[in-house]
């Protein structure tokens, strides 16, 4: 039983809100907080305390007996915003505790025993179906008990913080194997089912033989991808009911496109009929993978002629690849996805200055694959293969990753047979147009000074044409050690085309510790004082310092209008 105790109207407001979605585990104790908590200690498995964590600590101290026995206790503010997991965080559950209250009140569950703190995917968050003590392993997982993960393929999962041996077990496969007791079985869509029918097979005959197929074979209908067929079944009614009551996608190739994959099976029958020599095994390997069972045709009951086919293929694991820009350097300016898709990652690919910038975030067991300046080649290849191989993968960087920056030399490399997840982030140009106020109020470019990858004269060129047709600039790279003419030449050009007095933003290191920021002019800025970690942004003929600050006018035409009428 779970005693519920509040103090304050909201609170139990929050309490009701809960003994409503539990009334059978909970029980509200009402009248004096004191003697609330000490009958609850004394009676209850667990207390959800709506109360200061101060006053919890005064109730419960003298009553505290043995880690072992002692309820769990959590604690929920006056707020409804954290649900801390005050005493008891294993052995009386309080930290599970915690996460079940925070969900239920949307509020952040506040876990702070050595091993949850990290948090954990929720084993059945994955997107695809657990078997099994879903509970008891998931807790286990909490508790930082020894967890063995079996995995009989590569799976783009996140990582999972497991031993070889443990008393429990996750199992990743498609095999058909009941979850033994303390056991989680992950279904991995790693199944296609090719199926072949003639005109007018009865759903029956085709689920039938399906079934049959995966129980003989030892396979788990809950790992089933998709079922696969040539466009011309795409309507056949027996197919689309099999993959209804499968409730799996029925996907269609062409009769072409069939007729090219090799099958250890071909025949003349699916030749005449729609022009490829195999349906059932040619749909199932025509994206790749492992041919577990070849075509096998229904068997009637009334002796006549087999009217459905199938073979099932293991799919290679599509890896996934999140490319994640981290924001200008602040954490809170590093986004929820970037933050959600740094946790989804096995594998974590950056410059080991970004990888120290986000380090903490990540989960036990991410396998770490740091490199230094320069290597922008290798850290593209390296993504892309892991991803290949099936893993999850982040490949970071900072600001917007996407910038100057590693998504275009990784996904220049990438082929169609892994996902890519962009998660966009806030780039250097943005985070120093916000210190500056809005130089970016109308049409603007950037521009990398950085003439290592890009020869001068390109470069020149484009910030010929930024000039003529007055777009503001933000230069990426201005200016390094090596690295001294080119801010000092690109500002001439800017400065044959807008005045002296034409603002310019220089900001350095936005949003970091040592953040910097400044408005000076075309005329005044000594590029001396710009380097690599800075950003220089120069307004058009229309930017105006107003107030100290960096205004590029859209002309709207209120504001037009306005200045006509004083
Ligand atoms: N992908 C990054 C840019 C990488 S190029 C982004 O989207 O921001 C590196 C250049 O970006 C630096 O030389 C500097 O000009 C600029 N830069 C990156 N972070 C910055 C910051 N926090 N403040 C100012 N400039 C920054």
């Amino acid at each position: 039983m779970i005693g519920l105790i509040s103090a304050t109207s909201a609170g139990a407001a929050a309490r009701d809100r809960l003994a409503a979605a539990w009334p059978e585990r909970t029980r509200v104790y009402e009248g004096p907080v004191g003697d609330a908590v000490r009958a609850a200690f004394a009676e209850c498995e667990q207390l959800v305390c709506f109360l200061a964590t101060g006053a919890v600590v005064r109730l419960v101290a003298p009553l505290l007996g043995d880690k072992s026995s002692d309820p769990g206790v959590v604690c929920v503010d006056e707020g409804g915003r954290f649900a801390v997991s005050l005493v008891g965080g294993h052995g009386g559950g309080a930290n599970e505790l915690a996460r079940e209250v925070g969900e239920l009140l949307g509020a952040e569950p506040v876990v702070t025993t050595a091993t949850d703190a990290v948090g954990l995917p929720g084993l059945d968050t994955l997107g695809f179906p657990v078997e099994g003590d879903v509970a008891a392993v998931s807790r286990a997982l909490l508790d930082g008990e020894p967890v063995a993960f079996k995995a009989d393929f590569t799976w783009p999962l996140p990582a999972l913080k497991v031993t070889e041996e443990g008393d429990y077990s996750v199992r990743l496969t498609d095999r058909l194997a009941e979850a033994t007791e303390r056991e989680v079985v992950l279904r991995p869509p790693s199944l296609v089912v090719g199926v072949g029918a003639s005109k007018g097979a009865p759903v029956d005959e085709v689920l039938g033989l399906i079934e049959g197929v995966l129980r003989d074979a030892g396979l788990s209908a809950a790992s089933v991808a998709e079922l696969a067929t040539v466009d011309a079944k795409s309507e056949e009614a027996g197919i689309v009911g099999a993959a209804q009551r499968l409730g799996v996608p029925l996907v269609t190739y062409s009769a072409a496109e069939l007729a090219s994959v090799e099958v250890p099976n071909p025949s003349d029958a699916p030749l005449a009929a729609v022009g490829t020599p195999s349906v059932a095994e040619a749909a199932a390997l025509v994206r790749g993978g492992e041919l577990l069972v070849p075509k096998r045709k229904s068997e009637r009951a009334d002796g006549l002629p087999a009217m459905a086919t199938c073979a099932v293929v293991r799919r290679p694991a599509r890896g996934r690849l999140a490319v994640v820009g981290l924001g200008p350097g602040a954490r809170d300016l590093l986004t929820p996805r970037a933050k959600a898709e740094l946790r989804r990652a096995s594998v974590l690919v950056g410059l080991d200055q970004y990888v120290d910038q986000i380090r903490d975030l990540l989960r036990p067991g991410t396998r770490i694959l740091e490199s230094g300046l320069g290597a922008e080649e290798e850290r593209a290849r390296t993504a892309v293969a892991q991803a290949r191989e099936g893993q999850a993968v982040a490949l970071i960087g900072s600001g917007d990753a996407g910038v100057y920056a590693m998504a275009s030399p990784a996904l220049a490399e990438a082929s169609d047979d892994i996902d890519v997840i962009g998660v966009p982030g806030v780039t250097a140009a943005l985070a120093a147009a916000a210190l500056l106020g809005a130089p970016l109020g109308h049409d603007h470019v950037s521009i990398s000074l950085s003439d290592l990858h890009t020869p001068w004269e390109v470069i020149e060129r484009r910030v010929r044409a930024a000039a003529e047709a007055d777009i503001v600039v933000t230069f990426y790279n201005p200016r390094s050690r090596g690295r001294d003419w080119q801010l000092p030449k690109a500002l001439a050009i800017l400065a044959g085309h807008r005045e002296p007095t034409t603002p310019v933003g220089v900001v350095r290191n936005a949003s970091r510790p040592d953040e910097s920021s400044r408005l000076t002019s075309l005329g005044s800025l000594d590029p001396a004082t710009v380097d690599m970690m800075t950003v220089v942004t120069v307004g058009n003929t229309a930017t105006r310092d107003i107030a100290g600050r960096m205004v590029t006018p859209r002309g709207y035409r209120w504001q037009t209008a306005e200045e006509g009428a004083r």
